[in-house]
């Protein structure tokens, strides 16, 4: 079996982060000549020792092509991705055959909406006709959407006539869920929503947004990339048909994700890439394919990195995802106060009250966000600055860009400390 050097399970002990680190190596190093403070996790997570392990076990002895082979290592190879498929199912709160495999969370979504786009052309089982779109048919989104839950639905409602709806968001940075409730109508056949913005950090109201959709028969599609890495997720109690994850910002390897669907939903399905590994016959006028999930595989898997992938996700388990997330929200309501004490920062989605992950983005008056993200890398800070993926969310501010930080279960508190003195700076050094 591949080594894992993940802590033991405890999903309600307190997180000793500091004991953690030991773990990330990358994190020991000094930039700039100062200690390196990674608060970029949104963007993507460092990645223990365990995950690093893993696939270099993996490549240095069992590496062969899965499924396929007689020989032994293929045979090896091959049971070390379905126990990667099952591990990483089960941290979702999934069945193996719930997960199919993706290169990302964009890779998911557009192979759920190309799919979608299929069954909108006749293709698949005649159970598949329940996806179709028909011209006039409404995709509902949210305006807070990263554009990897955007673009490919702007392309679908182009290629089927659809119509493609969003639900605004409010100054504080929820969701306006009055106006989601006469949005979400007769025409409506897919509410694609992410479960929190990689740019506001709220958790969004999964169950409110479900039912709405599922009162008039619209598929949902979750964007949990923001939310996998840092809460407890069982993605059947959430209700929801279809969602994506990626593995690179979960303390996984680059390259990995994975599409969850509902049993029902993945069986009706047809695919998107089609090819080697997906069929069960071919002839040189047509081809009958597999079952979910391979029926969405097509072509070689990115074995290694899933095999890395659940070893990130054991590493997960092995802290306690309730740790986890009670640690990060520790150190956001550390950062929102700093934060907020800070003349001239705007903090994006201040809701009170409201439900969140470590991440906050903000805007500094009178200094651009990439100003602000040198002045912090000189002082080993690194954040995010930019649009993040997000330009309708950002120009509903006002805004063309703005600076994040975001934390994962690796930050301290004397990490926020530094982060805010460095950045108490930045005005009367730009100014
Ligand atoms: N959705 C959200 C909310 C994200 O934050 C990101 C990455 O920044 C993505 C989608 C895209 O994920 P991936 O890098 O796996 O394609």
């Amino acid at each position: 079996m591949v080594s894992s050097s993940a802590p033991a399970p405890s999903s309600t002990a307190p997180l000793d982060a500091a004991a953690l680190r030991a773990d990330f190596s990358i994190l020991g190093q000094r930039v700039n000549g100062e200690r390196l403070v990674y608060l970029d996790s949104g963007a993507t997570s460092q990645k223990p020792q365990a995950v690093i392990d893993a696939e270099v076990d993996f490549l240095t002895r069992a590496n062969s092509a899965v499924h396929r082979g007689a020989h032994t290592l293929a045979a090896e190879a091959t049971e070390l991705f379905e126990d990667a498929r099952a591990t990483v199912a089960g941290f979702v709160g999934a069945r193996p055959e719930q997960l199919v495999w993706t290169s990302g969370a964009t890779a998911g979504l557009n192979l759920v909406a190309y799919a979608i786009g299929n069954a909108s052309l006749g293709r698949g089982a005649p159970a598949s006709a329940r996806f179709a779109l028909q011209p006039g048919d409404e995709i509902v989104i949210t305006e807070t959407e990263h554009h990897a839950n955007l673009i490919p639905w702007q392309e679908l409602a182009a290629r089927t006539g659809a119509v493609l709806r969003h639900i605004p968001v409010n100054d504080d940075g929820t969701l306006d869920t009055d106006a989601a409730a006469t949005l979400v109508g007769e025409r409506t056949r897919i509410v694609a929503f992410t479960h929190v913005s990689n740019v506001l950090g709220i958790v969004n109201p999964v169950a409110e947004l479900v039912a709405l959709a599922h009162d008039v028969g619209a598929v949902t599609v979750l964007d949990a990339c923001q939310s996998a890495p840092h809460l407890p997720l069982d993605l059947p109690a959430l209700g929801v048909d279809l969602a994506v994850f990626s593995g690179h910002k979960m303390l996984g390897p680059y390259g990995v994700g994975g599409l969850y669907g509902r049993a029902d939903v993945l069986e009706a399905l047809p695919p998107f890439l089609t090819g080697g590994s997906m069929i069960t016959t071919v002839t040189l006028d047509e081809a009958a394919y597999l079952p979910p999930p391979q029926r969405f595989e097509a072509g070689t898997q990115p074995v290694s990195q899933a095999i890395g992938l659940a070893a990130a996700v054991r590493y997960l388990d092995g802290v306690g995802m309730g740790a986890v997330h009670g640690h990060e929200k520790a150190l956001e309501a550390r950062m929102g106060e700093g934060l907020r004490s800070i003349p001239g920062v705007r903090l994006l989605g201040d809701a009170p009250g409201a439900e969140r992950v470590g991440l906050w983005a903000f805007d500094v008056d009178g200094v651009h966000a990439h100003d602000v993200g040198q002045f912090l890398d000189a002082r080993g800070v690194a954040v995010r600055v930019g649009h993040h993926c997000a330009q309708p969310l950002h120009r509903r501010f006002g805004l063309t860009a703005s600076v994040r930080a975001s934390s994962s279960l690796y930050n301290t508190a004397d990490d926020v400390d530094v982060f805010l003195d460095a950045l108490s700076g930045v005005r009367a050094f730009f100014g």
